[in-house]
């Protein structure tokens, strides 16, 4: 009786707590395909993906992510609207995450994380933003080994303090930093590619030093777009910096060729077949944990 009554006491809240968390995402979805179609893109459907999220933005929008496949010893990590004003990222990984629902082909023996939204706030925003609620550069918050000497001292002498550069007032400092740092320890990914817009080159950061191979291997993964390899500097508090140099994840930092929302879907179709084999490589320099 005792314990029947328990249950009983503990059922709407448990229920409760469900449906309103659902609610949310259903809220959440509707506002971000709304924006969707202000962009011109009608064949995303956000809420048929089965996203997760543990945490929210500034502004309380769900940070989320979807995982697929079981085997980690292989896990990829894509990171895309990480800037609020490159919108294309978004669209192409929102759509890889529906096109690997229905092809689990690609991912039996590896795991792949997609997070298509780094920055809602950003990118909900009556006038999209690169920097997120709080006026913070996520690329430039990563609690790198140089970020409390060199990040604000780098942003007033080579940025001159542009605010959509200010890397925070302390490292790792923005909910959205805290998301990514989450993904990459709870995953430990072999590979991360990070999407945005719109210089047009691929940029590495990692371990290996054999900038030649790598560059033969690169233009194989993605023979059809014949990017450029750069080995771009690295700043304080960037994920190149963070991922790439401080803890040797093979990181590529993907640099669509433009922000157009309208080219988005071209986008996709031209690097679908890229990340595809990305995901699935085993070059040497990548390595094993
Ligand atoms: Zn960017």
């Amino acid at each position: 009786m005792k314990r029947f009554a328990v249950i009983v006491f503990l059922m709407p809240m448990i229920l409760r707590a469900e449906s309103s968390t659902t609610l949310e995402f259903t809220k959440f979805a509707t506002a971000l395909e709304h924006k969707f179609a202000l962009y011109g893109w009608h064949d995303l459907k956000v809420n048929s993906i089965a996203w997760e999220y543990y945490r929210k933005s500034g502004l309380n929008n769900p940070l989320f992510f979807r995982v697929f496949g079981n085997d980690g010893s292989n896990a990829t990590v894509f990171l895309g609207g990480v800037h609020g004003d490159e919108p294309a990222p978004v669209y192409i990984l929102t759509k890889l995450a529906l096109f690997l629902q229905d092809h689990p082909e690609y991912y039996r023996d590896r795991q792949i994380v997609i997070a298509p939204l780094v920055n809602p706030d950003g990118f909900l925003a009556a006038k999209p933003t690169r920097t997120n609620s709080r006026g913070v550069d996520l690329n430039r918050n990563f609690p790198t080994r140089d970020w409390d000497k060199f990040a604000s001292q780098q942003w007033k002498r080579n940025e001159r303090a542009a605010k959509r550069k200010f890397p925070g007032t302390a490292a790792g400092s923005e909910s959205e930093t805290k998301f990514q740092i989450a993904l990459l320890n709870r995953f430990s990914p072999l590979k991360i590619v990070s999407i945005h817009s719109p210089l047009g080159f691929y940029d590495y950061d990692g371990a290996t030093s054999d900038l030649e191979r790598l560059g033969k291997w690169l233009k194989e993964i993605g023979r059809e777009t014949d990017f450029p390899v750069n080995k771009f500097k690295v700043y304080p508090g960037s994920l190149g910096n963070y991922a790439g140099v401080e803890r040797s994840v093979f990181t590529i930092t993907l640099e669509l060729p433009s922000s157009d929302p309208a080219r988005a879907n071209d986008y996709y179709d031209l690097f679908r077949q890229s990340f595809i084999r990305l995901v699935e490589s085993t070059y040497p320099a990548i390595g094993s944990r």
